[in-house]
């Protein structure tokens, strides 16, 4: 999971992308870059860290120009280096620079570089964005193809998941793969400043209130005439089949203020909340979320029953999330200094403690021996997803089935190994009655109906 942003026609475009990456810095805290053009040559900057101490004043002013891109990283794909970061940026000799960043990951990431390789194509890093960026440059400068055509020759080729945002010259081209699997809006100001983002909640801070999916195998292209959309033949590039956005964007990874694939998340995660409590067999006092990815949900799951929705876990916001950490010994120290419980206020409650999703289940085995050992009289577990048994190919890291938990044991022995009083997943039925088109998802990591199939390395 990555944020991506593009800005046309702002005369300090590093700025809004600053503020953009900003309100994205959720999707990915490892490294962030901009490339900025003037509309002739590309500065580029990126660094491994945070938005704000990466994009200074300082930093900012020496980006000039009008036309910007820009990304924040966690990595799936390649290492957590500055060359894997992005966005990556090829400069031509005689013909123009090119500039892309990406969300998603390619599954068919091998068999592409090694067509490219064969003709000579050379690559600095081995990230998926590089990759999609030097097919399109090879397509325009070797092969004369249009960009457009060479985005459309993408979207036959690669295999997973991509929204992605390609600056060349005086043009920014957004684009979405067939399966729209990871969010992109867009829209434009009435100072005719473009912009476009993974999501909403990066439009908002920029002023852009009419706002548009970018189409699942859409090509928009924005220059200083006009702004053109093309169609991808989706329905057989897709065989026939659906959509299949990420439902987890929906249950965890977006802001809760974002508005992705046509639901307010928000909303679907208080209607998750309600599924949970409606089907709640034990008598609870108090409903705890664990903050930040599950207050909504469990405000849903307080309504529903009418009792008390308490903040009773505090987080430290300066710690970062502990799933996107790239490493299993950087995540369990992260639980430990993010959480801590209220003083004298669990004594003697029943709690119905409310998670977005167990992955490893280190996180709420860790969270369920604090609120006992604050007094608390029963903890009973309510994750808001199903069950995740598998892993995800299309740009989060749940990196190899063995490390899944619910892979390992069974929901009992899940029970036991964190110490809770009971524990229950909202059932995957329940689940898809929570968004208006449940045919149009992927749930992939629940039930293994891979919508643009596997990598082939195993998992
Ligand atoms: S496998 Fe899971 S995390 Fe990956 S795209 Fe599908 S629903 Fe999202």
């Amino acid at each position: 999971m990555c944020g991506i942003i593009g800005v046309f026609n702002h005369p300090k475009a590093a700025e809004l992308v600053m503020l953009g990456l900003f309100a994205e810095q959720h999707r990915g805290q490892e490294s962030c870059g901009m490339a900025v053009s003037d509309g002739r040559a590309f500065r580029l900057r990126k660094k491994m860290g945070l938005v704000k101490q990466v994009f200074t004043p300082e930093v900012l002013k020496e980006l000039d120009g009008t036309i910007a891109i820009g990304h924040v990283r966690y990595p799936t794909r390649g290492t957590a280096t500055e060359f894997n970061s992005q966005p990556h940026l090829v400069e031509t000799l005689e013909g123009p620079s090119y500039a892309l960043v990406s969300n998603g990951d390619i599954i068919n990431y091998d068999e592409i570089r090694k067509r490219l390789e064969e003709k000579n194509v050379y690559f600095k890093s081995d990230n998926d964005c590089e990759l999609i960026l030097r097919f399109i440059v090879y397509k325009v400068e070797k092969e004369g193809r249009s960009v457009s055509d060479s985005i459309l020759e993408v979207m036959q080729d690669f295999k997973g998941a991509y929204s992605a945002v390609l600056a060349v010259r005086d043009k920014l081209y957004m684009f979405r793969d067939p399966f729209a699997i990871r969010p992109m809006v867009w829209g434009k100001r009435a100072d005719g400043v473009v912009v476009t983002a993974s999501e909403s909640c990066a439009l908002d801070i920029l002023g852009i209130t009419k706002q548009e999916e970018v189409g699942a195998g859409e090509i928009i292209i924005v220059d200083d005439k006009e702004i053109k959309r093309i169609r991808a033949d989706v329905d057989k590039l897709r065989n026939g089949k659906k959509p299949s956005h990420c439902i987890f964007e929906l249950v965890y990874f977006s802001r809760p203020d974002s508005h992705d694939f046509g639901e307010d998340v928000y909303s679907v995660r208080e209607a998750i909340g309600r599924k949970l409590a409606q089907v709640e067999e034990y008598d609870i006092d108090i409903v705890v979320p664990v903050p930040d990815s599950a207050n909504f949900i469990a405000v849903g799951y307080s309504r529903e029953k009418n009792i008390p929705y308490e903040m009773g876990l505090i987080r430290n916001h300066y710690v970062g999330r502990t799933f996107i950490k790239p490493d299993q010994t950087i995540r369990d120290e992260g639980v430990q200094q993010k959480f801590n419980t209220l003083p004298n206020f669990f004594e003697g409650k029943r709690v119905a403690l409310i998670d977005d999703s167990i992955v490893r289940g280190s996180t709420i085995k860790n969270l369920v021996r604090m609120i006992k050992y604050a007094g608390a009289k029963e903890v009973h577990l309510r994750i808001g997803s199903p069950q995740v048994k598998y892993p995800c190919y299309y740009g989060i890291d749940t990196p190899n089935q063995g490390n899944l938990i619910a892979n390992k044991l069974t929901l009992d022995e899940i029970r036991d190994f964190v110490d809770a009083d009971s524990i229950k997943h909202i059932t995957l039925s329940d689940l898809r009655t929570t968004v208006a088109k449940p045919d149009e998802y992927c749930y992939a990591c629940f039930n293994a109906d891979y919508p643009v199939g596997v990598d082939n390395e195993p998992k």
